[in-house]
């Protein structure tokens, strides 16, 4: 496995759980999340929560980690709704920092519910870390996003009037 040809931002892995759709527009640079105020409300919250622990610590201009020690990664989030991928998105993280030399187990800071959850990366979950970044790479090399789909956090996504447009208006 060539890693550095596979490497790609966190907030890829982690659309890649949401949606392929919203993964491919994003990387395109069709961003819409800076006008939309549930993101910026995450935002705030993320950037005042845990501000008095916050060790931020950026890899190659593609990886930030919200908090570091000698055992954990952390990883801050408001709510517990995405939680598989934000599951994974930090399981990237160890896999990464793993491929660097670097062994650590993560904890997931979720803010509304104040819960913490350790991940730990196993053998089996690598193997799905790769898979994910080859797909990641299949999707987005082609011309076109993936196909519509409905989910029911579509009303919640900066790109519902993008992908709902046409049913809006008929
Ligand atoms: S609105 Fe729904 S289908 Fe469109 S990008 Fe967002 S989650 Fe995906």
């Amino acid at each position: 496995m060539d890693f550095d040809s596979l490497k790609v931002q966190g907030t890829k892995v982690n659309y890649y759980y949401i949606c392929k759709r919203k993964l491919w527009l994003f990387s395109k640079q069709i961003t819409m999340e800076h006008t939309y105020d549930r993101v910026l409300q995450g935002k705030v919250l993320h950037d005042e929560s845990y501000q008095y622990k916050r060790k931020e610590f950026k890899l190659d201009d593609l990886i930030q980690l919200d908090l570091i020690d000698s055992q954990y990664v952390g990883e801050v989030k408001s709510s517990r709704k995405m939680n598989r991928a934000d599951r994974m998105q930090l399981l990237y993280y160890l896999f990464y920092l793993k491929e660097r030399g670097i062994i650590r187990k993560g904890k997931l800071h979720y803010v509304k519910e104040r819960r913490v959850e350790e991940v730990e990366l196993t053998p089996e979950i690598e193997k799905e870390v790769i898979l994910c970044l080859e797909d990641i790479q299949r999707i987005l090399s082609n011309p076109s996003p993936p196909k519509l789909e409905k989910y029911p956090y579509c009303t919640k996504c900066a790109y519902y009037h993008f992908c709902f447009v046409g049913e809006l208006d008929e």
